[in-house]
């Protein structure tokens, strides 16, 4: 099969002819439909200091996010058949440590992520636990359900913000923060504004939802978020920049919540006295989803047509026009980039 594969450590992936994975034991064979390039896909092509230190496979198949359909199943499966149509869970869980037995299978000690420490999903074929597999409800289309590792993760975090009746501030309009804001709006915010620093994307976030829209290099954060009408209750960080923060921690309400998505490279040099501590505010971190709490609530607000992303997709390339793809990636045009079978 055809399969894009990290064949070496340093700079880009490779297509490459891969033998054909098979369903053993616990494992699920999957033919991908559409797969979807995430940004921690960006940094294994790239090969900076993330993708160095996080161990993956090397040689191995990258990506993470899709949608296929089982094409065979391991003799201890219970739970799938074949022509069922699945979409992928990234965490791969041991289902023993006491995470895993207290329902936090996501942030498992033994935790094993799918694309990047075994064979993804950048092929033709894919092999998985049934463990980390969820059948996709008639009524989600291909596209939509190659998407629902990423738009999980905003669900998860609108789920710890509690977002109901609140205003929020999402920093940064990438495909975590646009999906945040839209499953704010899903579970009841009163209104989300969303900040970056590029038009096109805080276009695109405008073209799924209902945003109050910010750009700080021409309007400033301060000036923007000092406004009594969008203090925000809560704030979803989803840029990992430290500017970003800073710039709008202090305009969070006091008892305000923060949920921290996006990845810092450095250390996070804050005032906590003055905004955390005599604010009473609350720091939550969000890692993926919560398997699988956030999927019936995203597919319950999916289904209720409460988050709209297709126009999120911006460009659909064929696994053979991999360079054009992960060129688009990296330049930031448009949004999420989807391969088809
Ligand atoms: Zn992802
Ligand atoms: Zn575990």
């Amino acid at each position: 099969m055809k399969s894009l594969m990290k064949t070496r450590e340093g700079y880009g992936l490779t297509l490459v002819e891969s033998e054909e994975p098979h369903a053993y034991e616990d494992d699920v064979l999957i033919k991908i439909k559409y797969s979807s390039i995430c940004g921690s896909d960006l940094h294994v092509y790239k090969w900076d200091q993330w993708a160095k230190d996080v161990g993956i496979k090397v040689p191995g198949i990258s990506g993470h996010e899709c949608v296929g359909e089982v094409i065979s199943i391991g003799n201890n499966v219970s739970n799938f058949d074949v022509g069922d149509r699945v979409s992928v869970e990234t965490h791969i869980p041991c289902g023993e440590c006491e995470l895993c037995r207290d329902g936090k299978q996501h942030i498992c000690e033994n935790l094993l992520l799918f694309g990047l420490h075994k064979d993804g999903c950048f092929a033709e074929y894919t092999s998985v636990p049934e463990i980390c597999l969820r059948k996709v409800p008639e009524g989600i289309p291909d596209k939509v359900a190659a998407l629902l590792e990423p738009i999980g993760v905003g669900v998860h975090a609108a789920q710890k913000g509690n977002v109901s009746g609140k205003n929020i501030a999402v920093l940064g309009a990438g495909p975590i923060g646009v999906y945040s804001g839209c499953a704010s709006l899903g579970f009841g915010a009163a209104a989300v504004s969303i900040s970056d620093l590029s038009d096109s994307r805080l276009n695109i976030a405008s073209a799924c939802a209902d945003f109050k829209a910010w750009n700080p290099s021409n309007t400033s954060t301060e000036k923007f978020l000092s406004e009594e009408k969008n203090r925000p209750d809560v704030i979803i960080e989803t840029t990992g920049s430290i500017h970003a923060i800073k710039e709008a921690l202090p305009y969070l309400k006091k008892n305000g919540t923060v949920i921290m998505v996006g990845l810092f490279s450095e250390e996070l040099p804050l005032n906590f006295s003055r905004e955390i501590i005599l604010k009473e505010v609350t720091i939550k971190g969000i890692h993926g989803r919560m398997m699988w709490d956030t999927w019936d609530k995203m597919e319950k607000l999916l289904l209720e047509k409460k988050l709209n992303i297709e126009p999120s997709i911006s460009h659909i390339y064929k696994l053979t026009d991999f360079e054009d793809a992960f060129e688009s990636a990296l330049n930031g045009e448009g949004m999420k980039i989807l391969f088809e079978n």
